[in-house]
């Protein structure tokens, strides 16, 4: 799955929303959040991204890891298996 990292907090530009082909990125208080659940992995959001906050799983800085478990955890918040 890809993974929004900490360059999108209280940024949200959205361009990633647009071209998402799943609609698989979703609005969080203050950053977007992609579903690990739904993300097909095309990629097509990583390069539209003005803050570069999104990377594929495998390719987060070790500074950023812990941000794929932020993802996922927005949505089991929300009672999301
Ligand atoms: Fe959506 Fe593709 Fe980005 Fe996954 S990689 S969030 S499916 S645009």
């Amino acid at each position: 799955t890809y993974v929004i990292a900490l360059p999108c907090v209280d940024v949200k530009d959205k361009a990633c929303v647009e071209e998402c082909p799943v609609d698989c990125i979703y609005e969080g208080p203050r950053s977007l959040y992609i579903n690990p659940d739904e993300c097909v992995d095309c990629g097509a959001c990583e390069p539209v991204c003005p803050t570069e906050a999104i990377f594929y799983e495998d390719d987060l800085p070790s500074e950023l890891a812990s941000w794929k478990s932020i993802n996922a955890n927005f949505f089991s918040e929300l009672g999301t298996p």
